[in-house]
């Protein structure tokens, strides 16, 4: 599939300055120099209930949404999920095929034509939230821009948790939770 190098994020007023149109539900601490990352409570959703579907192996797939910035703060939106069905899943790592690149595209190309790979997702059941070397050369190889990220689920454990790239490094992050309908007046 094309990955085209966006770098400079679209003028968008976030959803942090529109309370009459969006509820956020804030999960670990987002720094004022982050890349702050606003996740559709529906999709997130959507991803845990997908990474419990094998409690075994692990399983991943692709985070499909928006680069934008407001008043100089740069944010990505997360509005889709793609899995990536036809990846190597195995007890102890996930990595994406050949094959599950091309499955990728497709489906993006025909359901999100106009979206960006903001990033992707994979699960540790049962072994927790962190980047392992493998992760790491997956995210640096293929999610390697600035404000592309990582999500990682353990499905057992209930937990997830969010990474993005700082100073060149790739840590942990907190993020949003965007539930659609502002606040009841
Ligand atoms: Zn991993």
């Amino acid at each position: 599939m094309s990955r085209v190098k966006i770098t400079k994020p679209v003028t968008s007023k976030s959803p942090l300055d529109q309370p009459e149109k969006y509820q956020l539900k804030r999960f670990g601490r987002v720094g004022s120099d982050d890349h702050h990352i606003f996740i559709n409570k529906r999709i997130l959703i959507e991803i845990t209930e997908y990474s419990k579907t094998n409690l075994s192996r692990e399983l991943g797939g692709v985070l499909v949404g928006g680069y934008f910035s407001w008043n100089g703060k740069p944010y990505v939106t997360i509005d889709a999920y793609i899995a990536a069905r036809l990846g190597e899943s195995r007890s102890a790592s996930f990595k994406f095929t050949h094959e599950s690149w091309h499955e990728i595209g497709v489906i993006k190309e025909q359901k999100y034509p106009d979206a960006l790979l903001v990033g992707w997702h994979h699960t540790h059941p049962s072994f927790g939230i962190f980047l392992s070397g493998m992760d790491m050369f997956i995210h640096q190889g293929f999610f390697n821009l600035p404000w592309q990220v990582a999500l990682v689920v353990d499905p057992v454990a209930d937990k997830l948790g969010f990474f993005q790239w700082k100073n060149g490094k790739v840590v942990t992050c907190g993020f949003h939770m965007v539930i659609p309908g502002g606040a009841k007046r």
